[in-house]
């Protein structure tokens, strides 16, 4: 996606040799005609999956899935990363190693929003050692529904997660994937259809 790698390029901003950050578009201030974009990509390229529901978590998740959920006509869920007062029973619960935070968090979801049968898209910001887009799968397979698909915005191919997760079977579709972050300098994945 020309758009994104443009915006990558001009304003991501290296720390270290394994984490960008995006926080001008998408992690902070979030730039809406980009996430419309983004969500018009994913919604083309899952149209025909019989998708039901999308499926995100807290926060920086939730803006790629609602417009993804906006464009396919359906819900869409986050999980969210803290436990809520109003939400105490009847929830779906797995744990997760957060790549940023550097620590584990209870990921939750109510029972109420997932339903056996349910054909998930589960959609994220990033995709680095694949523990978020797991715990997500698992929590749709508690509830009986089948994942269609994982949707990333960015995907650091260089980490394991995007391999670990096809070698599990599910279908990875990242907008842009990045090679490495060597050097301070963002290297792109060559993409064969020139996306
Ligand atoms: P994973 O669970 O695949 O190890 O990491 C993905 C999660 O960690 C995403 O939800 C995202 O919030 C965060 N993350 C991973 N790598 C990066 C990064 O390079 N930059 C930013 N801003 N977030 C990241």
């Amino acid at each position: 996606m020309k758009l994104l790698r443009d915006k990558v390029m001009t304003e991501g901003i290296v720390l270290g040799d394994q984490v960008l950050k995006v926080d001008s578009f998408l992690n902070h201030q979030m730039d809406p005609l980009l996430m419309k974009e983004i969500g018009r990509e994913f919604a083309r390229r899952f149209q025909d999956e019989g998708i039901t529901r999308i499926l995100t978590i807290e926060s920086s998740g939730i803006a790629p899935a609602i417009m993804t959920a906006m464009e396919l006509g359906v819900p869409m869920i986050f999980a969210r990363k803290h436990k809520s007062l109003t939400l105490k029973d009847n929830i779906y619960v797995e744990k997760v190693y957060s790549f940023t935070k550097r620590e584990s968090n209870e990921i939750t979801v109510s029972k109420k929003f997932l339903q056996e049968g349910d054909r998930i898209l589960i959609i994220d910001d990033f995709l680095a050692n694949g523990e978020a887009a797991f715990g997500l799968a698992r929590i749709a397979e508690q509830a009986g529904a089948s994942v269609a698909g994982i949707g990333i915005v960015i995907e650091k191919s260089f980490q394991p997660g995007a391999g670990l997760l096809q070698e599990a079977g599910y279908r990875v579709d990242s907008l842009v994937r990045i090679a490495s972050l060597e050097n301070g300098t963002v290297s792109f994945v060559e993409e064969v259809h020139g996306q």
